[in-house]
Formats: structure tokens, sequence, C-alpha cells
């Protein structure tokens, strides 16, 4: 079976931020889950390198919108790398295979009827490059940014969006799932309903776009949006599209909905394609309630954050601070909180204590399992089987709270049992149960956090045979009696 997702293309006049950040680790999850199971996965995100706002960002650096372009995209790649983030294309909008299949796009749609020539007159705002209805203005500001907007007339090319209109409803009623959450859903629904009007897909002010005629460059959403289809291969390679499309899950921020829900699926309907089964739009990261981005002056760095703490508890963070599709708000103490009292507290020194006594006790080697009484550390590690179709509902803060739970458990069941007042014999089962729960809670963390519970693995002395296990078949009593254990430093060192 195929699974194909996506993230937002990462527009290159912004550094990469905790933004960014977020929306790639959370469709990484969900690629590594998908892959845990078997499925084929294409896992596509890349940059928006098109539009006056890179244009105008090179001009003031000096530079050509190409080399700003580059600059920037080996910055979102850097970045994803250290992430530990396993996407299998990284397209960019400048590439020529990209352009040639957006210009094919255009014509199609000019032959179908879909476009056609007029005169642009109204409302624009610069930031997003999009025009905005009168009635869309909120007390007269952009209604996606909030900023200024200004006014523009010049002849264009519309996209016949108003047609789509019953079609997108009717869509959008039929598949619950297509947009998520539910209040997006709600916000994209009474937005169609307040009626589409025709949408300017050309740009005559703007130079740093696909051409399409002389005077005329393509607008950069209508650009952007169809990386979705030219990154597996649409109008180049009929193998490798009629393998992934549609898109099973598309991951992008609320603040780019109407793009995505409404422009997106309308342009597939004109090409006759069929949609995406789901776009899910989380929220925003704030700080001091203010969303963080570069123009806002507030970016704070990924790559200062991995270096204080490490990647997987700057993944940990993202994903288990605020449920995905809510906003959050985000600060370094929180930050610090939450690493030490779930990663270095609760797990890192669950496995440390418990790797000190075997090596201590039990000469580095797993003792023998029987005459335990685990029974309900057994039952909460064997429940964590269920944690599947919780990920693929994206409900990803909700999953790592349920293994933390499973850990809490264990961190009881070692005190409450105090294997090092017991003699050997009974000491030895009740330090098997703890190890056997520490691999199924590894097992679990697989996608979340994967150098960690690798090293987890290792630290159990099975790291070979747990590459191959997935958590479709949790068991419990898997570990090898008599293996060596490895214990090393505890993996997440406490902060001060
Ligand atoms: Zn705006």
């Amino acid at each position: 079976m195929k699974f194909y997702l996506t993230t937002p293309l990462y527009y290159v006049n912004d550094t990469p931020h905790i933004g960014h950040a977020y929306t790639e680790v959370a469709a990484d999850v969900l690629a590594r889950t998908e892959r845990l199971l078997g499925k084929d996965v294409f896992f596509l995100t890349g940059t928006d390198e098109h539009g006056q706002k890179v244009a105008t960002a090179a001009k003031a650096l000096n530079l050509k919108p190409k080399e700003l372009a580059d600059r920037m995209s080996k910055r979102f790649q850097k970045l994803w790398e250290r992430l530990n983030i396993s996407y299998d294309r990284f397209i960019r909008t400048t590439e020529a295979e990209h352009e040639e299949m957006v210009k094919k796009v255009f014509h199609k749609l000019y032959q179908k009827g879909d476009l056609y020539q007029g005169t642009y007159k109204g409302y624009y705002c610069v930031h997003c490059e999009s025009y905005i209805l009168p009635s869309h203005l909120q007390e007269n500001l952009c209604p996606d940014c909030g900023r200024k907007v200004g006014s523009l007339k010049e002849p264009t090319y519309f996209f016949r969006l108003s047609k789509y209109q019953k079609d997108l409803l009717s869509h959008i009623d039929a598949h619950l799932e297509f947009i998520g959450p539910p209040q997006r859903r709600n916000e994209v629904i009474s937005f169609i309903r307040r009626g589409l009007i025709d949408l300017s897909f050309t740009r005559r002010s703007c130079e740093w776009g696909i051409p399409i005629e002389e005077d005329f460059t393509i607008y950069v959403w209508f650009d952007a949006l169809l990386n979705y289809l030219s990154g597996v291969g649409y109008l180049s390679n009929s193998k490798l599209f009629g393998k992934y499309w549609p898109p099973d899950v598309q991951f992008i921020g609320k603040d780019i909905i109407r793009f995505h829900d409404i422009m997106w699926p309308a342009i597939l309907f004109s090409l006759s394609l069929p949609l995406p089964k789901k776009i899910f739009a989380h929220g925003w990261w704030k700080i001091a309630g203010e969303k963080i981005s570069k123009s806002k002056g507030e970016a704070i760095s990924p790559q200062d954050i991995i270096s204080e703490f490490g990647v997987d508890p700057f993944r940990y963070f993202l994903l288990r601070e605020i449920p995905f599709g809510a906003d959050g708000e985000y600060s370094y103490a929180a930050f610090v909180k939450r690493y030490n009292s779930d990663l270095a507290n609760d797990l890192g020194n669950l496995l440390h204590r418990t790797l000190t006594l075997i090596d201590n006790s039990f000469d580095g080697k797993i003792p023998k399992s029987s005459g335990s009484s685990g029974e309900r550390l057994k039952e909460k590690s064997l429940s964590l089987a269920g944690i599947l179709p919780q990920i693929e509902a994206l409900k990803y803060s909700e999953v790592l709270s349920k293994i933390w739970e499973v850990v809490a458990v264990a961190n009881k069941y070692l005190d409450e049992k105090s294997p090092w007042r017991l003699s050997q014999r009974e000491a030895g089962p009740a330090l098997y149960n703890v190890l056997e729960t520490l691999r199924i809670v590894a097992l679990s963390l697989k996608p979340f956090l994967p150098a960690s519970s690798s090293k987890i693995a290792e630290g159990l002395g099975i790291g070979e045979e747990f590459k191959k296990e997935n958590f479709k078949k949790i068991q419990w009593g898997v570990l090898p009696e008599g293996r060596k254990i490895k214990r090393e430093r505890p993996i997440f060192p406490r902060k001060k």
C-alpha cells in the first residue's frame, strides 16, 4: 500500500523557525509510522522560491532572487537533516521540471475554459500576495496577516473558482476527513458559503516568477500549490504519479487554509484529478501571545534549541506540549520544565537506574522473567498496542501522554518493589518486567524519537532485533534472558 504525504513549501524570504520545524516534525512522525507499518511512503517537502517578497528581500541584500533562494533553501535542508526528517523528496519551485509542469497546467486550465482574460481592480495584500474582497477585509486590514492592504489595477488571467463552489461544498460535505481539525472545516464551509469569486492567476507587477506570456508571470500561490503534483511526476513520470496520487495527508498551517482547502481542490477539479484524502491544519506557536515569525522579529532558532537540548527533546516538546491542531505558547522555561520532568526524570532515569541495578547485581545480564508479579505493568504496557489509530488521527500529544503513563507506572512499580532490597531470585523478575516495559515504550516512541528509541534498545542489548520491529506486534516477554545489557550515561542528562 502507498502513502503520500506533504508539508507546505516554506517560503524562502523567511528563516527557518519553530513553526516550520513543527510542521516538518509532525509530518515526519506520520511518515515513519506508515513506513513501520510496511507502507510504501512518499514524503514530499521543499521550498517556495518565487514571488515579489523574495525579489524584494534579495534586493535588500544585494543578491539575485535565485541566489537568495539557493541560500535559504539550503538552510531549510540543513535543519531538516539535523532534525532527522525522513523526507523522500525536497522540491524547489525554481527547478526546471516544476516550472515546465506549471506552464503545462496553466495551458490545460486555459484550454478547458477555466482561465480567462480580464482586469483585476481592487484590494491587494503585498505580504500575502493575495487579492482581497472588500467584504473579506477585517477592520480594513488583510484577513490573513492583519496588515494594511493596498489597491491594484492590472490585466490578468482569472481562474473560474466560482464555477467550483458547489462541487467544493458537496465534496466537503461528503468527506468528513477531508478538512481537519473540525473547527477549520467549519471556517472553510462558511467562507465558501459567502460566495467564491474568480481568482487572478497571473501578475504583471512581479518579475520574479514563472513567465507565461510577455509581461505576465504566474501567481506565486498557483505555482507553489502545484508542487504537490510536480513532486510526484505529474505530466512527466506517469508511473510515479500513478503510484502515489492522491495525497493521503497534507499538513498545513492554519494561516494557509484558504489556499489549500479552496483554491487547491478547485484546481484539481479543473484538472479532473482525485482530491487529497486529508488536509490537516495545525495551530501556531506563540511567544508571549504573538505568532512566531521573522517579520515579527521573534524568531527563535531551532538550531540553538537543538544544540542545547538535542534533537529528540526538541521533537518531543513540539509534539507533546500542545494538542496537534491547537495553538501553543513557547517559552524556554516551559521547555526546560518538560525536558527535566518527562525526559530526564521519568524516562531517562527509569532506564538508567534499571540498567545500573542489573549491572551491579546481575553481572550486566538480563535476569530471568519467571515468577514475577507484574500484571498491572504488563497490562499497561500492552495497552500501547492501541496507539496506532491515534497516531494516524494525528493525536500526537495524547499518544505521548499515554506512553508516559506507562513510564509512570513502571517508576512506581520499581519504587514499590525496591529490588535493591530483595534477594536475587525475587529481584530478577521485577527488573525483567521493568526492562520489558522499557522495550515496549521504546517501540512506541520509534516514530517520535527515532534516535532515542534506538539508544534505549541498545541499552537493553537488543539494538539489532529492534530495527525490524514495529508496534503492530506489541507483545510481552520478548527480551532474551541472559542477554548483555549496555549501561551508558543517562540519555537525557538533567538541566539546571
Ligand atoms: Zn496579508
